[in-house]
């Protein structure tokens, strides 16, 4: 076992130092992607000879580090993604925030990074995004996004456990994924490059899983005219992940059953995405159609895609729920699919659904008040 123990902070510690300069929020139609911030972050600060110290909420300001930090040098950093929305009711309610807790707390042990009560994590993450409720979107399309990270702050080079930690959560308003609905993404399918493999890290969220993939994804996009990255694993070339997405193949099977289905996490080779788990949730409660979590090379794939038998390629995440897939670039070949740009696809449904949940258009336990 990778885990250890360490005593948490804790929420009842929780000091808040309130900026006397608030920023001007800025408009929803002017929204793009992580280049916003709230006023105020959260800061935690561990160490082996001292345990946590207090959690503290402070104004947004920048770090002084030494040069030696870990972090700086070997990648000891994990992240998550989580998301808060205005609902309809005018209350802020956070997406499964617990599930991201329990993903980081994972991602930590992989990382030698120190374990955390995740209750009391989420408890100051409330009060962070509490504190900065204005900077919630008033709009049904925006969010705002709260990214809790890790780092190893250790100032020594020797490659071994940090010594020192610390854990921060910054928050920043986000705009509107699709302002025009669904857009069909094309994917490069190259089996030279491998974002994960057994035994491997690709399961955690930890930044040094991400720096490989930026090379790939510009090549794709410059050389091959691609969105994203299809990434493939194997001799059999199994499809596993789109981009910083979960993969989903809603199509008939080889028993010519209507079948969604999404690779396994058994392989490791797959981020466990918490919108991957919530339409396989919601799919298999709609009970329409079989769903499964097993492998699917590209040999299977494009078998039942010449026999006419896939109906939708999508991706899912927290950033845009779902992404229809409507090209793959594969050896040489660009292999079509029917996209989900059809208002009836299995992808809008799903998108709708969730985005019904996360506004409270339909109430649902998934969403947590603050
Ligand atoms: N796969 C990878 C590699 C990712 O980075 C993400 C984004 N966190 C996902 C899948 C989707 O996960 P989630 O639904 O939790 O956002």
């Amino acid at each position: 076992c990778l885990c250890r123990a360490y005593s948490s902070f804790r929420f009842e510690d929780l000091q808040i130092q309130v900026t006397d300069k608030p920023r001007p929020k800025p408009e929803p139609k002017n929204l793009t992607f992580g280049a916003e911030f709230s006023d105020h972050m959260l800061e935690i600060d561990w160490s082996e000879k001292d345990g946590w110290g207090f959690p503290i909420i402070k104004p947004l300001a920048p770090f002084i580090m030494h040069p030696a930090c870990k972090v700086f040098h070997y990648a000891p950093e994990l992240f998550e993604g989580i998301k808060a929305y205005r609902c309809v009711d005018g209350t802020i309610r956070i997406f499964r925030p617990m599930e991201n807790m329990s993903r980081m707390a994972a991602t930590a042990a992989r990382a030698c990074l120190p374990d955390f009560d995740q209750g009391e994590l989420l408890k100051c993450i409330k009060k962070l995004v509490s504190l900065d409720h204005e900077w919630v979107p008033h709009s049904e399309q925006c969010s705002l996004y709260i990214r809790p990270a890790a780092i190893g702050t250790e100032p020594t080079l020797g490659i071994t456990m940090s010594n020192m930690a610390k854990i921060f959560v910054i928050t920043g308003p986000v705009g509107a994924y699709y302002p025009t609905g669904l857009k069909p993404i094309s994917l490069l399918a190259d089996p030279s490059f491998v974002r994960a493999w057994p035994g491997g890290s690709g399961m955690y969220k930890l930044g040094s899983n991400y720096a490989p993939t930026i090379a790939i994804q510009r090549y794709a996009l410059k050389n091959n005219n691609c969105q994203q990255v299809l990434w493939l694993y194997g001799e059999d070339h199994q499809m596993t992940e789109v981009g910083t997405m979960n993969l989903f193949v809603y199509w008939i099977n080889e028993d010519g059953e209507e079948e969604l289905l999404t690779p396994t996490l058994d392989s490791g080779l797959v981020l466990p995405g918490i919108t991957r788990k919530s339409l396989l949730q919601i799919t298999r409660e709609w009970n329409e159609f079989k769903v499964s979590e097993t492998e699917i090379s590209m040999a299977r794939f494009i078998k039942a895609l010449n026999e006419g038998r896939v109906r939708e390629v999508f991706g899912s995440g927290t950033a845009c729920v779902v992404a229809p897939v409507n090209r793959i670039l594969y050896k040489g070949q660009d292999l079509h699919i029917g996209t989900g740009s059809d208002q009836k696809s299995l992808a809008q449904k799903l998108y709708d659904t969730l985005t019904d949940i996360h506004y409270f258009r339909t109430p649902h336990k998934w969403m947590e008040t603050l």
